[in-house]
């Protein structure tokens, strides 16, 4: 037990965590021990509400294992199906729904089973809250407090899932923990089509199919964030990749154009790069890419664009930025690389310390190339070439 993944967490996080867990353990057993047994009207509109969700989530895995997709985000669906839970049945069926994440679990052997169950955990205390607030016993129809109850089901539970991510890792980002605004569209569109559902199975349980179509069109967009960034993003370093970051530039270019704006345009080539992968590994090198990204993206601000242009290349915009800015900016970077320290493991398996790497760097600017983003390539392709012929570890500007 001492070696499961949960114990690894930090101890502000685990003990977050367990509480988490332990507070929705303790309301679904007060909910199982305090109701009555539900009558065979709710048994109906349970069997609607679970068949239809079942029936869309089994058909879109798959789907989705067909199109060998390995991640997804399987939990718009299970929130839709559970505001429907919420609005029309009683909380012990609303505790057999929460069944229904908690089978997909175990069907698709997720790994890091901790992680879904505090998810798992978070949605309950959600999901609970919000009925105890819509009525326990007898869920309101009014549309003001179910639009209230939607939003407290949505915020509470991203908030707890939030928190706990935060203090998992305190250095993640805000859309890290919370979500891309799509993820917020999603959510709402989940609970919205969940009301509808729950509504309509309340008054004829048959009617709940008809939740059926949506709720597979909400499962295949609840994908669409993860399809973006993996077409926008370099997978190895999380960087924009070659494409998008041209994409970005140009706009970007075309703005400060229009703008009057100096921008600058940055190449950077390790060093010597080779050496690193014969000596340590190819694996060693790659964990030297990704915290160098990392570092990279550190050491600029927020509209900077930092991409991975290829192998060991990466390529920066400075969209708002003076020749003797972009100068200041790549010399910071450049000995930003050279103090940089990478704890790796080397081809004998033995932890080793990668440092001493160096990077050489070209700048182009729009004062001297103009706002067209080949020629700008172009002459800090020249200059990266000549910070390597004059010894590297340089910053050369075109
Ligand atoms: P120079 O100072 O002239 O740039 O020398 P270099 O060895 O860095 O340059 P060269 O272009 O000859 O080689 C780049 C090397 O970068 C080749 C390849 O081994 C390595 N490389 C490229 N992409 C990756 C990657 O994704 N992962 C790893 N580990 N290495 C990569
Ligand atoms: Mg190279
Ligand atoms: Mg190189």
């Amino acid at each position: 037990m001492r070696d499961w993944p949960l114990w690894t967490l930090r101890t502000p996080a685990l003990c977050y965590w367990l509480v988490i867990d332990a507070l929705a353990l303790a309301v679904i057993s007060y909910v199982i021990a305090s109701s009555a047994p539900p009558t065979p009207s709710e048994i109906g509109r349970f069997a609607a509400i679970a068949g239809t969700a079942g029936a869309v989530i089994i058909g879109s895995s798959i789907y989705s294992h067909r199109l060998r997709e390995t991640e997804r985000n399987p939990w718009a669906a299970h929130l839709c199906y559970l505001t429907a839970g919420i609005c029309a049945l009683p909380p012990n069926l609303l505790v057999l729904l929460l069944f229904g994440p908690a089978l997909h679990c175990v069907l698709a052997q997720r790994p890091e089973a901790y992680r879904w169950i505090f998810t798992l955990s978070a949605t309950a205390l959600a999901v609970f809250g919000t009925r105890y607030l819509v009525g326990w016993h007898h869920p309101t129809s009014e549309i003001a407090m179910m639009v209230l109850g939607a939003t407290i089901v949505l915020v509470v539970r991203a908030g707890l899932i939030a928190l706990g991510l935060k203090l998992r890792r305190p250095e993640a980002t805000f859309e890290q923990n919370v979500g891309e605004p799509i993820d917020a569209v999603l959510g709402v569109v989940a609970v919205s089509i969940g009301g509808l559902m729950g509504c309509v199975a309340a008054a004829n349980p048959v009617h709940a199919l008809i939740a059926g179509p949506p709720m597979a069109l909400l499962e295949r967009a609840a994908q669409l964030p993860q399809w973006r960034r993996s077409a926008q993003r370099d997978a190895k370093t999380g960087l924009s990749n070659a494409v998008h970051w041209d994409s970005r530039a140009r706009y970007e270019l075309t703005k400060a154009n229009e703008q009057a704006r100096s921008s600058a345009v940055m190449l950077l080539d390790l060093d010597h790069f080779k050496r690193v992968n014969d000596e340590v590994g190819h694996l060693a090198g790659d964990a030297a890419l990704s915290a160098i990204a990392l570092l990279l993206r550190g050491t600029v601000r927020g509209g900077d664009l930092v991409g991975r242009f290829g192998g060991e290349e990466f390529v920066v915009l400075l969209p708002e930025a003076t020749p003797e800015v972009a100068e200041a900016v790549a010399e910071r970077m450049r000995k930003a690389v050279a103090a940089l320290r990478v704890p790796t493991m080397a081809t004998d398996g033995h932890p080793h310390e990668l440092h001493g790497l160096t990077v050489s760097i070209g700048v182009a600017t729009t004062s001297r190339f103009g706002y067209e983003l080949p020629d700008l390539l172009v002459a800090a392709d020249a200059a990266l070439l000549s910070a390597k012929a004059y010894g590297r570890n340089l910053v050369s500007m075109a």
